[in-house]
């Protein structure tokens, strides 16, 4: 099945590629005339109506990836297109990033070792004092695939007790990960010493961290966004930072991306920002590719996909 890679993906998933379907790399010179695809795989590449238009014989657009803003899903399904994506690839990865964003914070790990390079006169300085997850409360909002990896790897690792606001989850589905379900934002950000949000950007979660539930938080409070920007309000954030009314705060996100080196809360100490790079690691990236590779593959053979839209 002739098929268009029009973003770079791992090698691993690009020579799997190659040995089960007809693969076109995205930077050959063929990679421009697509007229003959049967099938796509895009991770940012725009498959606008447009585009799709200019490929007659395509069957199937398989995002490497989750989020498939960049295709019109509508358009390609009226066209009888099928549509995939790999949801369960990067979630370990970035449920990873969490846990090292959590003892970051928690021991001021990047403050002390930009203490250390400024030149310090004593060790253990006071202002570097952190404190263990041991025994603390971890709060989750949102109880999805990121979310419990997260409550999972911190209880079984840290002894972590962990309370979950996610109104779409069941109280058993807490219950059987050993999780306590709080019915209130308010109570979860009044109880968390680490707060991880695990959920989409929607008309309900934007903004859904401002100033009041950061005064609600305590002073030991540290706030972890991998999720999407927006969904904490920054401004408020910075009040937060500044004043010391929360330890601190790690974000792989931001409300414009990628964040620039004047974003006021980079400017905080207590702050810890990575640029979008909670999926990327090589074994998400090999994932996702070879999954990409994978549906292609099901369609044909004629087998029903794994992850359709
Ligand atoms: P998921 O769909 O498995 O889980 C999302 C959870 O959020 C669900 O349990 C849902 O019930 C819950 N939820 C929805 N609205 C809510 C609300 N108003 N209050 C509380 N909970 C609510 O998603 P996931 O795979 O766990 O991913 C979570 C987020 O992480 C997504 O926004 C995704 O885009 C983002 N993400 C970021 C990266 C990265 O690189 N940083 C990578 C992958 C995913």
């Amino acid at each position: 099945m002739k098929t268009y890679v029009f973003d770079p993906i791992s090698n691993e998933a690009f020579t799997y590629a190659q040995t089960h379907i007809d693969a076109v790399r995205w930077d050959s010179p063929e990679i421009n005339n697509y007229a003959e695809a049967e099938a796509a795989i895009v991770r940012t590449f725009k498959m606008t109506a447009a585009v799709i238009d200019q490929m007659p014989k395509l069957k199937i657009i398989a995002k490497h990836g989750v989020g498939v803003d960049n295709i019109d899903i509508s358009y390609a399904k009226s066209k009888g297109i099928r549509v995939t994506n790999t949801p369960d690839a990067n979630m370990n990865s970035v449920a990873e990033l969490v846990v090292g964003f959590a003892l970051e914070c928690a021991r001021r790990i990047t403050q002390s070792h930009l203490a250390a390079l400024g030149g310090l006169e004593k060790n253990q300085p006071m202002y570097l004092s952190g404190y263990e997850l041991a025994g603390k409360t971890l709060g989750l909002i949102g109880l999805g695939k990121i979310g419990a990896s997260v409550g999972k790897k911190l209880r079984d690792a840290f002894d972590m007790k962990v309370i979950v606001y996610d109104p779409y989850a069941k109280a058993e589905q807490c219950n059987s990960l050993g999780f306590e379900k709080i019915e209130s934002l308010d109570e979860l950000c009044g109880k968390g010493n680490i707060i991880s949000i695990s959920v989409p950007l929607t008309k309900e979660t934007e903004n859904m961290i401002s100033s009041r539930q950061l005064s609600l938080m305590k002073e030991t409070t540290i706030l972890i966004n991998t999720a999407r920007g927006g969904i904490v309000n920054e401004d408020d954030l910075y009040e937060a930072l500044k004043k010391r009314k929360i330890f601190g705060a790690a974000f792989d996100v931001f409300a414009q991306e990628p964040v620039t080196k004047n974003h006021p809360l980079l400017s905080c100490d207590n702050f810890i920002a990575t640029p979008h790079n909670g999926a990327n690691t090589a074994d998400a990236l090999i994932r996702m590719g070879v999954g990409a590779v994978d549906e292609i593959i099901r369609l044909k053979r004629g087998e029903a996909p794994l992850s359709a839209l």
